[in-house]
């Protein structure tokens, strides 16, 4: 059993034809993720007693000769903000260290109901704030490509597990882009949906309007098999979407002939680099098969950062608010009044990116600034929304850069969290437009470092995404 190389559909078959027992494999794979962990430190902790029991349950469905469902039998790592009942689920917070959740996200109920199996929680950045990993309370992951990088952020964890073979997928989050770069950094497939499409229900929230989950994979294939079991209308989610959820993989038969896709004007300039040089020869690749290419316009895509890190803020001052030593978390000891414990509390549980966060956040929402900033940003996001929607009117897919640079070493850019932010700049308008949008390998550097590139489409339109990534890497993608 060759754990880090397996896809969806060898399991299933080795399964079928009785080759290996899901338990087997569950213990297998449990034993080769603790192994293999301390290397790039992915995982926070495991969860055997959980997998080993979906494990058997899939055993006595195929023993009775019941379909064992689309996941059966797959090693899966979640990410630690996706609340899983009896597990440990800390968010990367020193805060949330100790939280065992009463409850399941219905991602993970959807999930296992499939007969995927939970192997253990990733690290990411604390509340999923970062594009880097490093904003753990838990120590930074390491990506498994080139140990002393980062495997990007926030969903780090999920991504290098993946790309290190320890789980064949992975569940991460996506609040602007958070999915989407630390598949690139990896070299992974890593996909957002359309906001709403996934219910949000267990995940943590960060900023509401802009979160999702999503997941990562080796192959687009089992990317869009995943994204098929847990997508669809959840009534414990308002905001989540009542659209019929279709077979993403039926569709996946290599021809895009005739597809439009849109270049966009404002990245191009951004594109000199050697990541960007990959994206163009990705994009000839996709001419080579049949698709044709135009240059479009977004021509609110400088305001994009500006406007997402008012809106994300502001959420989540508010989303965090919680976190007051009376519910959930830990509480700080020796406080007099219950002021001084609210305060004590969280000045020593949480990290300095979420207090930037929670003070600009805070004040971008106070009375007399509200208007100036947080209805201003909303406005732009409309405004960038419609750029989306007026570029889809004339093609089917925006290609686009994932990040402007591959993984950059761990420390690099820790201490300037402007350039942190400034590094989500191709990521964060599709966020903000609601839109889905996916990373798909797109070549490796003269260093070896793995480059993604971003398929975004209209609402609802995730067939066209996985379609052209498909076919991308069926035709090799770039080499
Ligand atoms: N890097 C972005 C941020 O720090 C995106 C994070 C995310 O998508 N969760 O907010």
């Amino acid at each position: 059993m060759e754990i880090a190389s397996l896809t969806i559909d060898e399991i299933r078959e080795g399964l079928l034809a009785r080759r290996f027992r899901a338990e087997e494999l569950a213990a297998e794979a449990l034993r080769f993720a603790e192994e293999e962990n301390p290397k790039t430190g992915a995982y926070l902790h495991f969860s055997p007693e959980r997998a080993l029991s979906a494990a058997r349950r899939v055993d006595e469905k195929i023993a009775r000769g019941e379909e064992p469902g689309a996941l059966a039998g797959v090693p899966v790592a979640v990410k630690d903000v996706i609340v899983t009942r009896g597990i440990r689920t800390t968010c990367g917070s020193r805060l949330l260290e100790n939280y065992i959740p009463p409850y399941d996200a219905t991602a993970i109920i959807r999930l296992e109901e499939a007969g995927g199996l939970i192997l253990g929680k990733t690290n990411c950045d604390e509340f999923a704030m970062g594009s880097s990993t490093e904003n753990s309370a838990f120590g930074p992951v390491r990506n498994p490509v080139a140990l002393d990088r980062v495997p990007g952020g926030s969903s780090g964890g999920s991504a290098a597990a993946v790309a290190q073979g320890t789980a064949v997928v992975a569940l991460g989050s996506d609040t602007g882009g958070s999915i989407r770069q630390p598949a690139s950094f990896c070299g992974v497939s890593g996909v957002t949906p359309t906001y709403g499409r996934v219910s949000r229900y267990g995940l943590t929230a960060f900023a509401s309007s802009l979160d999702h989950i999503g997941p990562f994979a080796r192959t687009v294939k089992d990317a869009a098999r995943v994204l098929g079991v847990i997508a669809g209308r959840d009534p414990r989610d308002s905001t989540s979407a009542e659209a019929p959820v279709p077979d993403y993989t039926k569709a996946l038969d290599g021809n895009v002939k005739g597809l439009k896709l849109g270049l966009p004007r404002e990245y191009l300039k951004d594109m000199t680099s050697e990541s960007g040089s990959l994206i163009y020869r990705g994009v000839e690749v996709l001419r080579q098969l049949g698709c044709e290419v135009r240059e479009i316009g977004l021509p609110h895509t400088d305001y994009a950062i500006a406007s997402y890190y008012i809106i994300a803020t502001a959420e989540a001052s508010s989303n965090l608010a919680r976190y007051d030593g009376v519910r959930y978390t830990s509480r700080s000891g020796d406080s007099a009044t219950l002021a001084d414990m609210y305060r004590n509390t969280r000045g020593e549980g949480f990290g300095a990116e979420c207090k930037r966060r929670i003070m600009l956040g805070t004040y971008v929402l106070s009375a007399g600034y509200y208007d100036a900033y947080y209805l201003k940003a909303q406005k732009v996001r409309g405004l960038i929304a419609r750029d989306f929607r007026q570029a889809f009117e004339e093609v089917d897919a925006v290609v686009a850069p994932v990040s402007p640079f591959p993984a950059f070493r761990l420390g690099e850019k820790v201490d300037d969290p402007l350039a942190m932010y400034l590094s989500d700049i191709f990521t964060i308008t599709g966020s903000l437009a609601g839109i889905p949008c996916m990373s798909v390998p797109c070549g490796r550097t003269a260093e070896g470092l793995p480059v993604g590139m971003q398929i975004l489409t209209r609402h609802f339109g995730e067939i066209t995404m996985f379609r052209i990534a498909d076919a991308f890497e069926r035709a090799g993608g770039v080499n």
